[in-house]
């Protein structure tokens, strides 16, 4: 038994690549590690420089004091700074066979024949994510071009542009989790960030390439899965151009400055198993091309940008009258352009390196109606279950939704008020419920949402007798 730990664990460390303790070079770049006590690991270029300095300050070739002069220095190290984290280990890249082609060896979406087709992508999103149509079919058909460009990577002259994605919707609308379900399906890993968080490179906060080091772990430490996963920023808004100011502006225009690169594709140093670079931290080198950034925000008040664009565009000529039609339009997001987000404050070339732009809908009541009840792990369905490994049937009023609907749309949430008035009302249930073994089904009405009354409740038939009883009485 503890032999086959031990071969597993051989197995998992010869999937990862050893990292110089001095340079912070991987094996494959480096060369064979040396290996000294504590763990450590240095390339035999180090180890060199390392004897050929001390050599020079002491004058005694080879040894300075009885013990090799690198040992002294990693003696100062470990002291300062503890053991090598096993998380600042990186996966070895594979190398391709002579005559063997790559593409075949890549599992899972990362082969051309299993990549999903968009409607196939749109029907698994269908399954979780509520309403948001178009933006469910724009996001399956752009996923889809992305990784067929991954997977053919034609250097030819006609090169498919990067489909990097912004999406504009209200809060609680379902951006994070559309992303989120869409990194399930495709199965690759996803780092989710928060653009208020980045600040340009050296201020206080995470420089912007700290999502790349998120990515990595989300990835298993594993560069070539990084490389092909999703980056999802949002509050991407918030990052707008200050209008009307003086001072440095580090977390705005220049967070957008610097993710540029990053958005294009480039070769960034990111370290291992922290968000911040510093002296200790090993670095490995991933490459963001084939890395599909998605921007998500609410972009308060970009409507009234929209808005004054379609008035002014209506005033002009025989549309005059339609100056006003405006304003009662619920979907006005729908007709964002690029020069209304710039207008926002967005610049020009951050925008041109995000060329799908579309927006989701606000959730309406009955879009909250269907969110409780119909994703395959809707949080009504949820409860449900656990209620029943008690063998209590759980029932929802329709119109005792459609309150719960209606008290989460007062709050302007969006679909996350929900879960915060839902686990409100359950939680008395939660805890009476398991209490009485003769319960047998419970039924949330309209007025114990609103306060009114109570749920009701309904007894077994005598002789109906549970697992439960059955087992409490053994
Ligand atoms: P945001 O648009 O602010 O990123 P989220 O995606 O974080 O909103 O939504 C919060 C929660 O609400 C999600 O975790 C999900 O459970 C639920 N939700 C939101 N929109 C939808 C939707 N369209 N379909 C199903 N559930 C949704």
């Amino acid at each position: 038994m503890a032999e086959d730990n031990n071969q597993n664990n051989d197995q998992n460390n010869s999937e990862y690549e050893e990292i110089c303790y001095l340079c912070r070079r991987p094996e494959s770049k480096a060369g064979k590690m040396i290996h000294i006590p504590n763990n450590i690991c240095i390339c035999s270029d180090c180890m060199q420089k390392t004897f050929d300095s001390m050599e020079n300050m002491s004058g005694f070739p080879g040894m300075m004091g009885g013990m090799p002069p690198y040992m002294d220095m990693f003696n100062q190290h470990q002291g300062m700074f503890g053991d090598i984290p096993q998380n600042q280990k990186i996966k070895k890249k594979k190398q391709a066979e002579p005559g063997e082609k790559t593409e075949e060896k890549q599992q899972g979406i990362f082969d051309i024949r299993h990549l999903p087709a968009p409607h196939v992508i749109k029907q698994q999103l269908d399954e979780y994510v509520i309403g948001q149509d178009y933006a469910k079919k724009v996001m399956s058909v752009a996923v889809y071009n992305h990784y067929k460009r991954v997977l053919t990577d034609t250097m030819d002259e006609i090169e498919i542009e990067k489909s990097n994605i912004l999406m504009v919707g209200p809060t609680g609308c379902g951006k994070t989790y559309l992303v989120k379900t869409l990194a399930r399906i495709l199965q690759v890993p996803l780092a989710i960030t928060d653009a208020t968080t980045l600040t340009e490179a050296g201020y206080i906060g995470d420089d912007v390439e700290s999502v790349l080091s998120k990515l990595l772990a989300a990835a298993d430490n594993d560069v070539e899965r990084a490389e092909h996963g999703i980056i999802f920023i949002d509050e991407i808004d918030k990052i707008a151009k200050k209008r009307n100011t003086n001072s440095r502006d580090v977390s705005g225009e220049s967070v957008q400055q610097g993710m540029l690169k990053l958005l294009e594709g480039s070769d960034v140093e990111v370290p291992v198993g922290a968000t911040n670079k510093n002296a200790m931290v090993p670095m490995t080198t991933i490459n963001t091309r084939n890395i599909l950034f998605i921007c998500g925000g609410a972009f308060p008040e970009l409507d009234k940008i929209i808005k004054k664009r379609l008035t002014s565009q209506a005033s002009i000529g025989f549309q005059a009258e339609l100056q006003d039609a405006y304003d009662e339009d619920e979907n006005i997001l729908d007709k964002v352009t690029v020069e209304d987000l710039r207008e926002f404050g967005m610049i020009p070339e951050f925008l041109g390196r995000l060329p799908i732009i579309f927006s989701l809908q606000a959730m309406t009541e009955k879009m909250l109606v269907r969110v409780m009840t119909e994703p395959k792990n809707a949080i009504l369905k949820q409860y449900q279950k656990l209620l029943l490994l008690d063998e209590v049937d759980l029932q929802f009023e329709e119109d005792a939704i459609e309150a719960v609907a209606k008290k989460a749309s007062e709050k302007k949430t969006g679909a996350r008020a929900l879960r915060a008035i839902i686990e409100d009302f359950m939680l008395d249930i939660m805890y009476e419920i398991p209490k009485d073994d003769l319960i047998g089904r419970v039924t949330i009405t309209k007025d114990y949402i609103e306060n009114h009354g109570s749920p009701r409740i309904e007894m077994r038939k005598s002789g109906e007798a549970t697992l439960l009883t059955q087992r409490n009485d053994d």
